[in-house]
């Protein structure tokens, strides 16, 4: 019994479709009413007190389990915790700056037990499991919710059948494997396997977790959002109340994230916790988009996508079912957004986050960001928004991938140099010869974090040596001392500004040579059009940072 909640309370499970309620009991198939499959959990809070609450929550640990009051387990004692939840929301500076956004925000769930938000999952839905007394169970999945269940039930001494599409990465299939899973290999795609999967627990007499039919899925995911709400009051209110963000964004391929971190945002709402709910931001991979591709028709059924084409597994369910008319009916009252970005996008979007926020994510994670481009482009989310995106990162499946063939730079020692006397000559010839490929190139730009972009961005591309400065001034001095092959410069500087570095770099004559990029974040005025036209070789919009051409462009200058 808790003072302030009672949390002895009955749980009650509400059918979506009909509204009838039984109470959360052993192993309740669907709505005893009219057989829907998805359920939602009821907890009757009465007159919550909401200071007194927060105040408790205050003392408790870090960890998802410090929401109990709102989680789907009677008994403690149930609980099975590897030290889930509780991920930062970390403030995102250079990807922010390029993109012009105030207040971007990263839920690190990276930091999760096994790496991903599917840890939340695989607590609350283990731990129930083990409250009704399962012992086995059968999971299909694309990596991350098996490798987070096996964990977990390894602790409870659950026995996991894991069934897996090829697709799945095989790193991820042998993690799920030490943890004494299991593992089926299905030479078919995610949808096939799901099937495949529950003929199997039907004919053996085993527990099948169904996703988005499973409560506690839904409830898991849920922690995403009470989270947010307290940290973001933490960030923004200075503490004194709770926040919802305006953007939520996840990659999406069941629907389950957004639609537990949207029932949390309604739970909070109605206790009184926070004021509005945030608009969703849906993203896929444009090789299976099903979701995306029935909103733009206007559609709330989903067509199947039979052959999904993306690499991302995590992303690749064909057929999202009743998850998308929830997302659909909740985006269409609340505000939302649905959009799809490119396995490449995705690819070149890991690096930059990696480079610039110092956070290596998965591909899946990488969508996300990549659509996050996408909606600022676009006008969807506006400079002032707050903005929160869900992050979870396996990279080690698919650095190969990304990086490619030429990520290290080998230096051969000969025989000779490998004597205990290292003759310098051989060392600095070697080294030379590394040096000798790098281009010089001068950024000159005021916003710290802008010029951190830039540098880094160009720095993912190859072997450049960059040097910065962060007015006219010192610009003009660094270009004068190393001799750049490239100078990328800002308009609008306090003292010496673009405009002059580039009247300086004109009327000297070693200097005249050497290729101009300008960014800005100004519309230029005709006039000032004029004064550049001739003087430099590319203009570039701020914001463009990110773009595949703006690298492609501003490299293929060096050459
Ligand atoms: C599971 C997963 C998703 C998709 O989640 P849903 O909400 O079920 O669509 C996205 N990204 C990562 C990293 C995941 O593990
Ligand atoms: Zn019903």
């Amino acid at each position: 019994m808790d003072p302030v909640l009672d949390t002895n309370q009955e749980i009650e499970l509400e059918c979506i479709n009909c509204h009838t309620r039984v109470a959360l009991n052993r192993r309740v198939a669907g709505c005893p009413n009219c057989g829907e499959n998805i359920l939602e959990a009821r907890y009757d809070l009465g007159s919550i007190d909401v200071a007194a609450w927060r105040e408790k929550l205050r003392k408790r640990r870090e960890g998802l389990w410090r929401y109990r009051e709102v989680l789907p387990i009677y008994d403690s004692n149930n609980i099975i915790s590897l030290g889930e939840g509780g991920t930062p929301l970390i403030k995102s500076r250079a990807l922010a700056a390029s993109l012009g956004l105030k207040h971007l925000y990263i839920k690190d769930e990276r930091q999760g037990p096994t790496g991903s938000f599917k840890d939340r999952q695989a607590t609350v839905a283990i731990s129930a499991l083990k409250e009704i007394g399962v012992n086995e169970i059968v999971v299909a999945s694309t990596g991350n919710v098996a490798i987070a269940y096996a964990a977990y039930a390894a602790r409870a001494n659950i026995r996991v059948w894991a069934f897996f599409p090829s697709l799945t990465p095989g790193d991820k299939m042998r993690e799920a494997a030490l943890y004494g899973a299991e593992v089926i290999k299905v030479t078919g795609s995610y949808d096939q396997t799901k099937e495949i999967a529950a003929q199997f627990a039907k004919a053996k007499g085993i527990f099948l977790d169904r996703g988005i039919k499973s409560v506690a899925a839904i409830e898991a995911m849920k922690t995403m959002s009470y989270e947010i709400a307290e940290q973001l009051g933490d960030e923004l209110e200075d503490g004194e109340r709770w926040r919802t963000p305006d953007w939520f964004l996840q990659g999406v391929s069941g629907g389950m994230g957004p639609i537990g971190v949207s029932k949390g945002f309604q739970e909070m709402l109605g206790f009184g916790m926070v004021d509005k709910l945030p608009a969703l931001g849906i993203i896929q991979s444009t090789g299976c988009a099903p979701m995306v591709e029935a909103f733009n028709r206007g559609q709330r059924i989903a067509t199947p996508v039979e052959n999904p084409q993306t690499i991302i597994a995590t992303l690749a369910t064909g057929n999202p079912g009743r998850a998308y008319e929830l997302l659909y009916d909740y985006v269409k009252l609340n505000g939302g957004h649905f959009t799809s970005a490119s396995d490449e996008e995705a690819f070149d979007a890991t690096v930059i986050l990696a480079r610039t926020e110092g956070i290596s994510v998965e591909p899946a994670t990488a969508v996300t960001f990549a659509g996050l481009i996408h909606m600022v482009r676009e006008g969807v989310i506006k400079p002032d928004d707050v903005v929160v995106v869900n992050c979870s990162g396996h990279t080690i499946a698919v650095e190969k991938q990304i990086l490619g063939d030429h990520w290290e730079e080998t230096v051969e020692l000969t025989d000779k140099d490998k004597v205990v006397n290292v003759p310098e000559e051989g060392l600095l010839s070697a080294l030379e010869q590394v040096e000798s490929q790098v281009r010089r190139i001068v950024i000159i730009e005021d916003n710290v974090d802008a010029a951190r972009l830039i540098k880094r961005i160009l720095q993912a591309r190859g072997n450049y040596d960059i040097h910065v400065a962060h007015d006219g001034a010192q610009g003009i001095e660094i270009i004068r001392e190393v001799r750049p092959d490239l100078v990328v410069t800002d308009l609008m500087m306090p003292d010496v500004d673009g405009f002059k570095v580039i009247e300086t770099m004109k009327n000297d004559k070693i200097m005249a040579k050497i290729p101009i990029v300008v960014v800005t974040a100004k519309e230029l005025t005709a006039k000032e059009r004029q004064r550049l036209s001739g003087q430099i070789d590319m203009l570039l919009q701020k914001g463009s940072f990110i773009d595949e051409e703006f690298i492609d462009s501003l490299v293929s200058r060096l050459h």
